[in-house]
């Protein structure tokens, strides 16, 4: 019998690597999705000499190290984006790992697996989308309506599986609703929100509030003041002026994951300081 810390280093091992492998992905699908380039072919190229990326030059975070940042065949430099992005990717899917280990046995374990998929899909679009906000303004429909799709599903599939519909229902509401304070927010503020912005806010209302409501609010309300934060330090350093110029998309998605990691034990708290539980 191996010990259970031994199991967990295993997996969390697993999620790492294989962040690292769909956070290579991400980069494709960053540079090509606004482009509205195929994301499965033409395989990878050097964008200075055309020539295809081989397979042992692909390898995240170490093809990029070995190759000391540069093109194999025309010495072109390659940004250290890229093996950030893998990185960065692989950590964060051991931190959903961890978040939805899958516990249980028989449906209910099947059930935690498929929950911890819908998170890993979430962590994956939320790294995509935050990073093409930042590179176009833009959060393609490309990516946000399938995403309903793909995390529905899953989360229905979840909810049959443990027979607990009423956490699916309360996320579609949680879509409904989180979906609704964006399309308002749009419509009251010109130049503020915009409907990349709605329809994200309707997958992250899904997911957080199939979660719980605490979630929901602390996830929405995080939005909001990582989003301040960032504005206040652009200022500071005087990179972008107070109107508007800073995508709103990051700061959605890093307080939707504050909610998905932490929103139950702060809205916990939140309500017993005000003596409500
Ligand atoms: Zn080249």
């Amino acid at each position: 019998m191996i010990a259970t810390a031994g199991i967990e280093t295993v997996i969390a091992t697993l999620g790492g690597v294989f962040g690292l492998l769909i956070g290579s992905f991400l980069n494709v699908v960053v540079y090509r999705v606004p482009a509205g380039i195929s994301i499965v072919a033409p395989p990878s190229a050097c964008p200075k000499c055309g020539q295809h990326i081989r397979g042992y030059d692909n390898i995240p975070v170490l093809s990029w190290l070995v190759l000391r940042g540069k093109c194999r065949d025309c010495n072109a430099p390659i940004s250290s984006r890229y093996p950030l992005v893998e990185l960065a990717t692989g950590l964060l899917f051991v931190v959903v790992a961890v978040r939805f280990w899958p516990t249980g046995s028989g449906t209910s374990l099947v059930a935690a697996l498929v929950t911890l998929v819908a998170f890993l899909y979430l962590m994956a679009i939320s790294v995509a989308l935050a990073l093409i906000d930042v590179d176009t303004h833009r959060l393609p429909n490309a990516i946000t309506y399938p995403s309903y799709v793909v995390i529905g599903v899953l989360l229905a599939v979840a909810s049959a599986l443990t027979d607990d519909w009423g956490a699916f229902v309360r996320g579609v509401i949680g879509a409904a609703i989180l979906g609704a304070v964006y399309l308002v927010l749009a419509i009251a503020v010109p130049g503020g929100m915009g409907l990349g912005d709605v329809k994200l806010a309707g997958v992250l209302g899904l997911a957080l509030a199939y979660l719980g409501w605490g979630p929901l609010a602390v996830g929405a309300f995080g939005a909001f003041l990582v989003g301040g934060i960032f504005a206040l330090v652009l200022m500071l350093l005087r990179r972008a002026s107070w109107r508007g110029g800073i995508p709103f998309g990051p700061s959605m998605l890093i307080g939707a994951w504050i909610g998905v990691l932490v929103g139950s034990a702060v809205w916990t708290t939140y309500l017993a300081t005000l003596g409500l539980a």
